[in-house]
């Protein structure tokens, strides 16, 4: 048996991978200090509304099972969250399902708004959604898919070692600035323009002369090699 990484007190938002790939600080101003927390549920409300009233949603087929606001977790990677949808898809390589005879394979789908992003921050989310299922299922999973509501259609996620690396990575640097309870400075970029705690964090004034990826990565290197 694998020995657990994380203890259940210890598990984060497996949401905040996104937040914490677009900006480390945002991420910490969201899940550390909790400034924005209202605002974020709110947000969140509105995306749930918009999921509802998705035509995709209402997509059913014969040899598809579709299992929404599936509940994940993950020891390994300290991530708890909900994937929007699970599909089983018939598969001679997959798993039996309770009620369906025959063998089924699992797909995450996660519904996004607007259009593929530029950055991976949409990625490390699906692919940590895969690892959880992975862990909590023993199956492997090599794919998934993404809706986005604006070109609506899906773009399939080919889920590789070189992602599920940058997830492992991402989540173990969130636990460490958790624990610590560390908001990184602002590194001022072009995702600032799109932040929407920019009024919160005011890069321009909490910039500090040390970048922020130096910041952290001198802590976590500190505490990766035991130095205080
Ligand atoms: S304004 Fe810029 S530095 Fe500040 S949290 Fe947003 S993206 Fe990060």
């Amino acid at each position: 048996m694998i020995e657990k990484k994380y203890a259940e007190d210890e598990m984060l938002s497996l949401s905040g991978i996104q937040h914490f790939h677009f900006c480390k600080r945002q991420w910490a101003l969201i899940h550390i200090e909790r400034q924005w927390e209202e605002n974020l549920q709110t947000t969140e409300g509105r995306f749930l509304h918009e999921r509802v009233d998705n035509p995709f949603l209402k997509e059913s087929r014969g040899d598809v099972v579709m299992s929404r606001a599936f509940p994940l977790v993950s020891d390994q990677l300290g991530l708890y969250g909900v994937a929007d949808v699970v599909e089983y898809i018939r598969s001679e390589n997959g798993i039996s399902l309770p009620g369906y005879e025959g063998f089924w394979k699992m797909n995450p789908v996660e519904y996004k708004r607007g259009k593929p992003k530029i950055d991976e921050r949409d990625e490390v989310q699906l692919c940590a959604q895969a690892m959880c299922l992975e862990e909590m299922f023993n199956v492997n999973i090599n794919s998934a898919d993404f809706y986005y509501n604006e070109i609506r259609r899906r773009i399939q996620l080919n889920i590789s070692e070189e992602l599920r690396a940058l997830v492992i990575s991402l989540s173990d640097e969130m636990h460490y600035l958790f624990k610590k309870g560390l908001t990184p400075p602002a590194e001022k970029s072009r995702n600032c323009k799109y932040c929407s705690l920019v009024d919160v964090c005011v890069p321009k004034l909490t910039k500090k002369s040390v970048s922020a990826r130096s910041y952290v990565s001198k802590h976590f290197n500190d505490a990766c090699t035991g130095d205080p």
